[in-house]
């Protein structure tokens, strides 16, 4: 991880160029879709990325942060700017649950009971509701975390039992695609399945669309994008396992 905190004039004027640019695409897009832009946030993934450059972000009125690595997040949060907002949104494994649940806002990666006990456990003993997101393997993949669409409900409802946690949305990480028709048609079929758990419990959260799909997740529905590279750059990185 670069935490050197030596970031150049450069480097933190791309961050700013790119955000902008980011701001105007998500703009653009709520409004072919008739959506207003204050219905989408947008999340800032700092994996592998210098505290200065989030803070940067930060500063120009990204509220949102996403982590991916608990031991990243741990060491990294002491140089991010206090009025920032961590979510978790790496995969998380249930004994890393009682380093993160007092400093993070929400958890967009809750893929099994097992986890989600877990996080209500640990919640309960801080004496707090933990909101979630429950992650969906939209495209059936093997190689990703993720409930399936079929067993999505039967966990909404387990989750919804559970005292120390809230499920408010849903999240997910589609396959790749090869266009954008492939973009919308995974998307669309994200926002049905979220309107019809909308249904069963009160949902406000559905996170899809990263660097590569942004615009096509906001026309379909998306209330939260999760934007690393096209913010940040290209991800370095360290050549030492960490
Ligand atoms: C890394 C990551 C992102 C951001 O990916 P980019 O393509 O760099 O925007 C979004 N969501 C999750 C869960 C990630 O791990």
């Amino acid at each position: 991880m670069a935490d050197n905190g030596i970031c150049t004039e450069e480097q933190i004027n791309a961050v700013l160029t790119r955000l902008a640019e980011i701001r105007g695409r998500i703009e653009a897009a709520c409004r072919a879709a008739g959506r207003s832009p204050e219905s989408v946030t947008l999340m800032a993934v700092t994996k592998t990325v210098d505290p200065v450059l989030i803070n940067t972000a930060a500063d120009a009125g990204v509220t949102v942060l996403g982590e991916n690595r608990v031991q990243e997040f741990l060491s990294k949060r002491e140089f991010y700017r206090p009025q920032a907002e961590v979510q978790f949104i790496g995969h998380l494994q249930t004994n890393k649950v009682k380093q993160i649940i007092d400093k993070v806002t929400m958890i967009q990666s809750v893929d099994s009971l097992h986890l989600a006990e877990a996080v209500s456990r640990a919640a309960e003993a801080k004496g707090i509701v933990m909101p979630v997101l429950l992650e969906v393997n939209i495209g059936g993949e093997a190689s990703k975390s993720g409930v399936s669409p079929d067993a999505l409900p039967a966990l909404l409802r387990a989750v919804q039992t559970l005292p120390g946690i809230r499920p408010d949305g849903l999240m997910t990480i589609p396959p790749p695609a090869s266009d954008e028709a492939e973009q919308n048609a995974v998307f669309a079929r994200m926002k049905q399945l979220y309107d019809r758990m909308a249904q069963e419990a009160p949902l406000h959260v559905l996170s899809m669309g990263m660097s590569g799909d942004y615009e096509a997740a906001v026309r379909n529905g998306a209330t939260l994008v999760r934007i690393g590279s096209a913010l940040f750059g290209p991800r370095v990185y360290p050549q030492a396992a960490v």
